[in-house]
């Protein structure tokens, strides 16, 4: 290491490696500390993201789709393939290859660009000033003109279930099973749940969710819900609504858990136990009590709107503040945050957060709900089409799901969009693309979309705005 540094940023994940790059792209010399190292003790920079949370969880998601798409969906395209066998071993090395590759890429990018990586951990004692614990040696302090604070976020206990590896695990636990567990219980039917309850119930086991509140994914638009909650039912995702759980016990290499539904005491016996109940922010121990570092009520290092917390010069970012706990806004705010250090303005005030669940149909929202319009007194309009309507979904043979649109009565500006459907995490980017240019449903209308693709019920959604979709008859939508 060789100081001084115009900029240290505590944490490689997603918000702090991105906001690292682009310190160092604006000739800030740049300093990252991270503590994430691999079963061989190597550096592993990307944080949750790459190593316990985005990356892998897609790649088992892909494998398993495959498994299932081998199994049950070829015999329909006249696909013979005979005797499908899993190889469980062979897909976590798939697995941990794409893990490996993505954090040695970050590697890279920072020797690229010129940032320096120091493995170990971090601790703010004041503005400009870091104690580091290296993984080997002794502890030094270092200055830097600017911190950047980016520890991220750990899943969140519940002390009625409390983590007993193997039995009863976390996602990082639930992404690494050595078998396919007969029987997978996983409390919260939130997106962690969803997605890897899928993966599981893909490769064969049963599923069980046991979900606390009574209305299934409550941040989802209500028809875009109800509409999963059907899917998944059908694929076997056993999902329990108002499902209190009040204790776990390990019997017998078996997980009892007890719970309260309505009135009833109900227990359920599983191979494995996930819990999914969210994350907290990483911030305990993260500054020395003299740094007077202001944390809010949940633990979250409070930040004005542009990332600025309440000592000088010092920043944080991604899952460490308020906001979604998602890796492209932390990666968004890391740029924004450089950007300021360099003294510049970012480009728009408020970007456009899209937010997607990863499972089969994907699901896909960003922007405002019918509901949440109701709520503000908004008048909208809105425009639907359904993926049963659109050729490529029929030819794809993945028909389920819809695309809504909710644009301004009056000035037809894009308000929100929610769809559920066949490759929604790549078809929302067109309609948060139109939102971040303040678009209309009418851009959206006027714009051609090439035949045959999913996009095209995007585009007959934006002309359903104004009661002009072709493809389907009003009221079937
Ligand atoms: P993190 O990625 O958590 O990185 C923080 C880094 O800081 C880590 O490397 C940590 O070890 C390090 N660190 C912590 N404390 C210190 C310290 N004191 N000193 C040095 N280093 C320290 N989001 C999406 O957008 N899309 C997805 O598909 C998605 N899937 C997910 C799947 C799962 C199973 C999980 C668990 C999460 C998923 N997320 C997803 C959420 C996403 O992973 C997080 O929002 C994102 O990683 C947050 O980025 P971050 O940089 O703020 O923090
Ligand atoms: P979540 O907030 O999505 O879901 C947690 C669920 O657990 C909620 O439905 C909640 O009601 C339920 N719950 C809470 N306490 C409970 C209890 N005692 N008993 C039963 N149910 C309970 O959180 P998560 O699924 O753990 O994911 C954590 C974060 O990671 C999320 O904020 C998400 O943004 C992020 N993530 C994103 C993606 C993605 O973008 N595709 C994927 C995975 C995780």
């Amino acid at each position: 290491m060789s100081g001084p540094y115009d900029v240290l940023v505590i944490g490689a994940g997603p918000a702090g490696y991105v906001a690292a790059i682009r310190c160092a792209q604006l000739g800030l010399r740049t300093l990252c500390i991270d503590d994430w190292v691999d079963e061989q003790g190597m550096a592993s920079p990307g944080g949750t993201c790459l190593n316990a949370g985005c990356i892998p969880s897609k790649a088992l998601l892909e494998s398993s789709e495959l498994y299932v798409m081998a199994r049950a969906r070829c015999a329909e395209h006249g696909i013979d393939v005979g005797q499908v066998r899993l190889d469980l071993d062979a897909m976590m090395q798939r697995k941990a290859r794409v893990v490996a590759t993505l954090t040695q890429g970050v590697a890279a990018l920072f020797q690229a660009h010129g940032v320096e990586l120091a493995t170990g951990r971090g601790q703010l004692l004041g503005p400009g000033q870091v104690l580091f614990h290296p993984r080997k040696g002794r502890p030094r302090q270092l200055e830097a003109r600017h911190l950047v604070l980016a520890t991220g976020s750990v899943p969140a206990e519940l002390p009625v279930a409390p983590l007993q590896p193997p039995w009863v695990v976390d996602s990082a636990g639930a992404l690494a099973f050595d078998q396919v567990p007969r029987r997978l219980g996983i409390i919260g039917a939130g997106v962690i749940g969803l997605e890897l309850g899928s993966v599981w119930r893909r490769l064969g086991a049963e599923v069980v969710l046991l979900e606390a509140q009574d209305r299934f994914l409550p941040m989802v638009d209500v028809q875009v819900a109800r509409a999963a909650l059907k899917a998944f039912g059908r694929q076997g995702l056993d999902i329990r609504l108002g499902a209190r759980v009040l204790g776990c016990a390990v019997r017998r290499k078996r997980v009892e858990v007890r719970y309260q539904q309505g009135e009833e005491t109900l227990s359920e016996r599983f191979d494995r136990l996930v819990v999914a109940v969210g994350r907290r922010p990483n911030s305990h121990g993260l500054a020395a009590d003299e740094a007077r570092l202001l944390l809010d009520e949940w633990g979250f290092v409070h930040v004005d709107e542009h990332c600025r917390t309440n000592l000088p010069n010092v920043w944080a970012i991604g899952d460490l503040v308020r906001g979604p706990m998602l890796a492209h806004k932390g990666a968004e705010e890391g740029v924004r945050v450089a950007e300021r250090i360099a003294g510049r303005a970012p480009a728009t005030e408020a970007p456009v957060i899209p937010n997607v669940i990863y499972t089969l149909p994907e699901i896909a929202w960003a922007g405002r709900t019918e509901e949440q319009l109701q709520k503000d007194g908004v008048d909208y309009r809105a425009g639907r089409f359904p993926f049963a309507a659109n050729g490529r979904a029929r030819a794809i043979g993945l028909t389920e799901g819809v695309v809504k649109l909710l644009a301004d009565a009056r000035t037809d500006r894009i308000l929100g969009v929610h769809m559920i459907g066949p490759q929604c995490s790549e078809l929302i980017a067109t309609v948060t693309t139109a939102m971040s240019y303040e678009g209309s449903a009418e851009d959206l209308a006027l714009t051609v979309f090439a035949h045959p693709t999913l996009s095209e019920a995007v585009h007959e959604a934006a002309l359903d705005v104004a009661g002009q979709a072709i493809h389907v008859a009003r009221g079937k939508r």
